[in-house]
């Protein structure tokens, strides 16, 4: 393979099935070709603290068209595909806490949009309530924002996502 096919493969980063802009945009972040965070980026793209406010999941004001086509010059997905990683328009959103569905995860680890829809309760596809903080009693520590998420345990207690599953309770 060329050196530019393979810098270029790598840029051209798939987004997955219903996944956060947060997520996204922090595996975009990790690239080893880019290895960068919104600040230093933000800066670069005159985004300003929008990509940090879409890592937070501050919708409020909505992306701009123009936001959007500086986006896509960098992740290259088009504007049509950009727009799947925000919620719809007029789908309220809570930002905190950040809530998952650790059975999800286990089976592919990425943090879904739908999951801050203030009107998604629980997982539709393992009929599970969403967690919204490590549910070990004694620890409680909230999930980490889904673009600085890389282990899949708890940062404080070290429960690994796979037993927090079997914590949900069914929805
Ligand atoms: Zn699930
Ligand atoms: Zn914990």
């Amino acid at each position: 393979m060329q050196k530019d096919e393979s810098h270029q493969s790598l840029l051209h980063l798939r987004p997955w099935d219903d996944e956060s802009i947060s997520h996204y945009l922090g595996r975009w972040y990790r690239q080893e070709v880019v290895s960068t965070d919104s600040h230093s980026l933000g800066k670069g793209l005159r985004l300003g603290k929008i990509l940090w406010r879409w890592e937070n999941f501050y919708f409020n004001p909505p992306p701009t068209s123009q936001e959007l086509q500086k986006l896509d010059t960098f992740t290259g997905l088009g504007i049509e595909r950009l727009l799947l990683l925000f919620p719809p328009e007029h789908e309220p959103i809570k930002p905190r806490p950040v809530r998952i569905c650790a059975a999800c995860y286990t089976e592919a680890p990425y943090h879904r949009m739908s999951w801050q829809y203030q009107s998604t309760e629980g997982c539709e596809h393992h009929r599970l309530r969403l967690l919204p903080k490590c549910p070990e009693p004694k620890c409680g520590e909230p999930f980490p924002l889904p673009s600085q998420l890389t282990v899949l345990q708890c940062k404080k207690c070290g429960m690994p996502y796979k037993t927090m599953a079997k914590k949900q309770k069914p929805y």
